[in-house]
């Protein structure tokens, strides 16, 4: 079976950075990137398939160079073949660019059976790319798996996670899917995954490479656009009460009925 696992590195840290003229996040070295954690699950429900199914597990980033680091570290983790999906025309992508462009890296990649995608990023989180990508490929699509019945017949069960239990589903292969962190539990990496993750060649795939039209990559394929930037209001912090039990109660639910917390 040949798996794609779409990863996309993010900042490993909530203390982050923000160019306000550019409507971006500064990634320098201060900030240290990990792959987004969702995607981590995508990664180990690829390899688990491999192991059940055999196959391929191909792990496609679109990003900066530094995004590499993400895709070694998929490797290390046990996947078989990585693709960076960089070239300048990509910068500024808003949802619908960067899923124009994952979509014709991962027709360019070759076959597929199945693309696995986390639930959403933690850094711009929208959920959208997983959906679009789908779209773009004409592939059938369910999001918030959290089990893979079987695989069966070109066929795909899986339970996708609802607010109150679960649904049972049936798709047609290929297919895509989104994982929520209840699928599995993500391995370590082993030492000889690390090593071989020194050795093996990231494939770079540009513009060109992946036949994408530029003027649906990047800003120029981007229908949104960053309107502002403004950081939230500071907390004043609020009036700091001292006395006896009895006076603090008698304080704090005045205060609560006041601010109509309850009546
Ligand atoms: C106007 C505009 C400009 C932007 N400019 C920039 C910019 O200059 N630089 C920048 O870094 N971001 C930029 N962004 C953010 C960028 O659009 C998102 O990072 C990107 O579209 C992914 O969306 P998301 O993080 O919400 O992914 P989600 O839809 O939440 O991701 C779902 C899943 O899709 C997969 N996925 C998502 N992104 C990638 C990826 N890049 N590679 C592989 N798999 C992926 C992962 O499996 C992920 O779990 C911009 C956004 C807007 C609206």
């Amino acid at each position: 079976m040949n798996i794609v696992v779409c990863i996309k590195q993010v900042p490993g840290t909530v203390k982050v950075k923000v160019d306000l003229e550019a409507g971006t996040y500064k990634t320098d070295d201060s900030v240290d990137p990990i792959i987004n954690p969702f995607d981590e699950y995508a990664i180990e429900e690829g390899l688990r398939l491999r192991e059940k199914y055999e196959g391929v597990v191909k792990i496609v980033s679109m990003g900066a160079s530094g995004a590499e680091r993400a895709i070694r570290n998929a490797i290390a983790m046990g996947a078989d073949e990585g693709y960076l999906v960089t070239d300048p025309v990509f910068t500024g992508a808003d949802t619908r660019a960067t899923s124009y462009t994952l979509a014709n890296a991962i027709k360019k990649i070759g076959e597929f059976d199945l693309i696995i995608t986390g639930k959403q990023t933690w850094d711009s989180d929208t959920a959208q790319v997983s959906p679009a990508v789908a779209e773009m490929l004409d592939i059938p699509f369910v999001a918030w798996v959290r089990k893979i019945e079987e695989i069966k017949d070109n066929t795909i069960t899986v339970e996708r996670l609802m607010e109150s239990g679960y649904d049972v589903i049936q798709m047609s292969m290929p297919a895509l899917i989104s994982v929520v962190k209840e699928i599995n539990e993500p391995r370590l990496s082993s030492l000889r995954g690390i090593m071989k993750s020194k050795k093996t060649e990231i494939r770079k795939l540009s513009a060109d490479d992946i036949e994408a039209d530029k003027e649906k990559c990047g800003f120029a394929g981007s229908g949104t656009f960053v309107q502002g930037f403004t950081y939230p209001e500071k907390k004043t912090g609020g009036e700091k009460i001292s006395g006896e039990i009895p006076e603090l109660v008698e304080k704090i639910s005045s205060t609560i009925i006041d601010l109509k917390l309850i009546k």
